[in-house]
């Protein structure tokens, strides 16, 4: 019987036996030869057969992916996180509300929504963000699209409007959060990226810094892989205060992936502080990563207004 995996299942399986080598491409990865132990074997994800460019290697000329789970020993998983990934992905979400900012026929920008506009201005959130963003309200929130990697709307968060009752922050009911990364069409081709908790708070540093969130303080095993795939070599973790045990988690899946990671201690949160403050802790985090510290501490530095 043969069993189709998906590109993800399969990637996520070579991380866990031989290993991914360099940058999968869409079709392709390259993984150390279980047979020969030469690092040039090439599976095509797709077709879900390989081949092995070690001369004198029995998979030179193919090698089948059910060779490769007996080798290994157990088949890619049926019934982690994955499996329920590509019935998700087909899960069209239609963003709420209108936009709150567009332009008129005269090219002018024009506001659907006066207190949305200020509240994101509040946040230091440039309007052009708002406007290219494609952020929308429907009078009690504003919302923020978040896409897949081909462009499709998965998912939005949103934020209830100060003077309205009702949960501040709140995702499209039944959309996985942890499958995406705030505008990654754009961040996945960035050299290095940093990663805030709060969505509205990744927005105000977008123009500054190469600044995107998981959604909270936590890094999925896909999200890390979507950051080891990328182009992504370094991540500043800038996370709110007592967030310490999940960016050691997170590194841990970084580091694991090849994917150089440090995270800040901070007393409360980001936005506690002027962002020239933050982008210049930012860059000294990326810094820290590179030379293999885990976390600067800023915490007797730092002082919230
Ligand atoms: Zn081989």
């Amino acid at each position: 019987m043969i069993t189709s995996y998906s590109r993800q299942t399969l990637i996520d399986w070579f991380h866990r036996t031989s290993g991914v080598n360099g940058q999968p491409t869409p079709d392709e990865v390259k993984t150390t030869c279980p047979l020969c132990g030469g690092d040039v074997l090439y599976f095509n994800v797709r077709k879900q057969v390989g081949v092995c460019h070690s001369a004198g290697c029995e998979w030179h000329d193919k090698v089948f992916l059910h060779e490769l789970i007996e080798v290994f020993g157990f088949a890619p998983s049926q019934h982690g996180e994955w499996e329920d990934a590509p019935e998700h992905l087909q899960k069209e979400v239609t963003l709420p509300g209108y936009p709150v900012l567009f332009r008129d026929s005269n090219r002018e920008l024009m506001t659907n929504s006066e207190p949305s506009l200020e509240y994101l201005r509040g946040r230091g959130i440039d309007d052009l963000v708002t406007l290219n963003w494609g952020l929308t309200c429907d009078g009690e929130r504003i919302f923020v699209p978040i896409f897949d990697m081909d462009g499709s709307l998965r998912n939005y968060n949103s934020r209830l409007l100060p003077g309205f009752q009702g949960k501040k922050y709140l995702y499209c009911v039944g959309a996985k959060t942890s499958h995406y990364i705030l505008g990654w069409g754009e961040c996945r081709d960035w050299e290095d990226l940093a990663l805030v908790e709060n969505t509205f708070v990744s927005l105000a540093y977008r123009g500054r810094m190469h600044c995107a969130t998981t959604f909270g303080s936590n890094v999925s095993e896909l999200q890390a892989d979507l950051i080891a795939e990328s182009g992504i070599k370094r991540v500043a973790i800038l996370w709110d205060e007592n967030a310490e045990a999940g960016a050691d988690r997170a590194l841990k899946k970084f580091d694991e992936r090849g994917v150089r990671a440090a995270y800040w201690k901070i007393r409360g949160q980001p936005d506690d502080y002027p962002i020239d403050w933050v982008a210049e802790k930012c860059a000294e985090i990326k810094q820290a990563a590179d030379s293999g510290k885990k976390w600067i501490d800023y915490r007797k530095l730092s002082q919230a207004p």
